[in-house]
């Protein structure tokens, strides 16, 4: 057993399934995964449920500065006693989806990187929230439940293509890094889970004349999955089936097409028709 292990055992506290803590305790795997995290000493880290510390400890080994924040008040005095020797991090307590993250990230290096064994319960608004342009993110690099890494790598047209997908690789080039079965965790989650490591582009992977209007047509083409494009455009975007007939059309998409097939490319021209045909009518 290894010393994070027994630490996390002999802290003797009782797990909050609903917070999902699901520990790393395998000394090797954390160092792996802070190197296929791609840290060095340039980076600073913005550490997302730190828990008990077991990853804390190799990232602050590697990167220059880390800020981790817990949700979990009963965990600080475990996570501070662990980490105590670090003079390069800072321990925060609250919730990633409620905090202003642009203001608690301020003092970071910026472009800063985000490494989190994530509370899988968030794992969707997570990502959408970090991906959502307000911060300045280098790359993501998460542990996922192995089912939404497959999502996110998925093509169009395969089931997982979704706006997951689409937002990550629009802003990011998906890759994963392994995938780490249950029982590497304590205690072991239900699923098995994979490290995703997302680099952000230097520019999104196409270009578009509205990202506030394609983010919106990507929702709304997926809204009705088994409906056609069409039909999920007019009830997702309030249009006249005419209207949304005529955007599919302008997109140079069939106008049977489904939303779940679109690439990037269609995404953009549908968008762009929206935005134009908004742009005409004021
Ligand atoms: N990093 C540790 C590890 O790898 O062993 C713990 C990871 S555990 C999967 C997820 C951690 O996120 C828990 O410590 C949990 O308390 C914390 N957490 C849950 N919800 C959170 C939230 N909304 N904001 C910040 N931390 C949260």
């Amino acid at each position: 057993m290894s010393k994070t292990h027994e630490r996390i055992r002999d802290s003797q506290m009782r797990y909050k399934k609903g917070l999902g803590q699901n520990f790393l305790y395998d000394e090797n795997l954390l160092r792996v995964l802070v190197e296929a995290a791609g840290i060095t000493e340039e980076d600073d880290v913005l550490e997302i449920g730190p828990g008990a510390g077991s990853l804390t400890g190799p990232l602050c080994e590697k990167a220059h500065r880390v800020l981790a924040l817990e949700l979990d008040e009963r965990l600080i005095p475990l996570l501070t006693a662990f980490t105590e020797k670090y003079d390069n991090l800072d321990i925060r307590q609250g919730d990633v989806m409620s905090v202003n993250l642009p203001e608690l990230t301020s003092g970071l290096r910026r472009p800063f990187s985000v490494v989190a064994n994530i509370p899988y319960y968030i794992t969707t608004p997570l990502i959408t929230l970090l991906l959502s342009g307000d911060l300045p993110i280098r790359r993501l690099a998460l542990m996922v439940q192995k089912e939404v890494a497959d999502k996110v790598l998925s093509a169009p047209g395969e089931e997982g293509w979704g706006p997951l997908a689409v937002r990550c690789r629009y802003l990011c080039e998906p890759r994963l890094a392994m995938e780490v079965p249950a029982s590497c965790f304590t205690p072991p989650p239900k699923v098995d889970s994979a490290f995703l490591l997302l680099p952000v582009r230097e520019k999104p992977a196409v270009d578009v004349r509205s990202e506030e209007d394609f983010f919106r047509v990507v929702g709304a083409a997926f809204a009705l999955r088994r409906k056609t494009l069409v039909n999920s455009l007019a009830a997702s975007l309030r249009l006249e089936r005419g209207e949304a007939s005529a955007l599919v059309e302008n997109a140079g998409l069939d106008p049977m097409i489904r939303g779940e097939r679109l690439s990037l490319d269609d995404f953009a021209r549908l968008s762009d028709a929206w935005t134009r045909a908004k742009e005409a009518a004021r």
